[in-house]
């Protein structure tokens, strides 16, 4: 019989394992929010169309450069941007362009590569896991929402979590192996502000490194491929900053960042005609597992993510696709 494993987070390493046992296993993948893609995401207001996770992507190994090619000749990926600038912290002029590597983004949104991956995967949307529960048959996921009316899916033989490890301690159970490795990871926050303004301003750039002690990217997600001709700026703070200031209250934190944006651009867009802040409680790694994935063998419960191997998009698949494989040798030995 077909192993029934559930998979908790369809972002880039949940949809990596799902995509790499479901040619053996029954595979059901769960996910809070309604889109796909977790922080390679996307958000449409009006005009505007931003990035406000991830903003590109580079590719490395083979594994991913060949689900990569695939998925743009498939048209769900395209390459972005051709070179990044850089703001200096002293004098706030563009210093640099780089160019050359090949980087890649989402078309026509971030989360269109989820998007892809996806394809002929069961995705239960807006199913927040909130405990897992050991039965006499397996595993069962109890969602958020419905704790109330004791609703319960499963029996699984297996289960994943692939979230972000802060959320994965939360969710296995104390008698998990990983749980140690699980503390010793550290995640920072960030703040995402975005901007749209249908008045098209000169910008210089497609994308650009900041240095400085509020921001540290600012990108016209416009420039990319796919995408709407309105501006739409997606600017990003420092991890530091984020962290300093998580609690801290919202408008002053989308003043405080517009403030600075216009010191690092010399451009004023407090006027602009839509303003967004978006708060990023685990956006990036700083302190990786530094392990493919976890996996514990006598509860059948394993957790990927890019929190595994660092602070990529690449290294989300990496673990997801590692621990897919390892199911793979798991299930034929059972
Ligand atoms: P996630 O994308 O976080 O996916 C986890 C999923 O689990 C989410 O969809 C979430 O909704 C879901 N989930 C969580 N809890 C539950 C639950 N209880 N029940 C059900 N579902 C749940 N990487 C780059 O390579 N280049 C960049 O330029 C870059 N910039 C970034 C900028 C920002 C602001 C951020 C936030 C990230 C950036 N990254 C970048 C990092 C990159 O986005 C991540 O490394 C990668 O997307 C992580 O994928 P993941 O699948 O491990 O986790």
């Amino acid at each position: 019989m077909k192993k029934r494993i559930a998979i908790v987070g369809a972002g880039i390493a949940g949809l990596a394992v799902a995509r790499t046992v479901q040619d053996f296993a029954d595979v059901a993948v769960f996910e809070k929010s309604r889109g796909l893609g977790g922080r390679m995401a996307q958000r449409r207001r009006e005009d505007y169309a931003f990035d406000h996770g991830a903003q590109y992507f580079s590719v490395r190994g083979r594994d991913f450069a060949k689900v990569i090619n695939d998925a743009e000749k498939a048209g769900a990926v395209a390459r972005w941007p051709s070179s990044i600038s850089t703001f200096p912290a002293r004098d706030f002029a563009m210093a640099q362009s780089s160019a050359g590597q090949d980087r890649y983004t989402g078309v026509p949104g971030m989360s269109s590569l989820a998007a892809y991956l996806a394809t002929g995967l069961e995705i239960r949307r807006e199913f927040e896991v909130s405990t897992l529960e050991r039965g006499e048959a397996g595993w069962q996921l109890r969602p958020l929402n419905k704790e109330k009316t004791g609703v319960v899916i499963g029996p699984f033989d297996f289960v994943v979590c692939a979230t972000p490890a802060p959320q994965v301690l939360r969710l296995m159970p104390t008698d998990f192996s990983g749980q140690e490795t699980l503390e010793s990871v550290r995640m920072s926050g960030c703040f995402t502000l975005m901007i749209g303004d249908v008045e098209r301003r000169r910008l210089p750039f497609q994308a650009a490194r900041i240095d400085h002690p509020i921001l540290s990217w600012v990108a016209a997600n416009d420039t990319k491929p796919g995408r709407t001709s309105t501006l739409s700026l997606t600017v990003h703070s420092r991890n530091d900053w984020a962290e300093a200031h998580l609690e801290a209250d919202r408008d002053w934190i989308r003043q405080t960042m517009l403030a600075a944006l216009s010191e690092v651009l010399g451009m004023d867009f407090s006027d602009a005609a839509w303003i967004d802040l978006h708060r990023w409680r685990y956006a990036n790694v700083e302190n990786a597992a530094g392990k493919d994935y976890l996996w514990d063998e006598k509860l059948n419960l394993a957790a990927c993510g890019d929190w595994c191997l660092g602070n990529r998009v690449e290294a989300a698949f990496d673990s997801g696709r590692q621990l897919g494989a390892a199911i793979r040798r798991w299930a034929e030995r059972e």
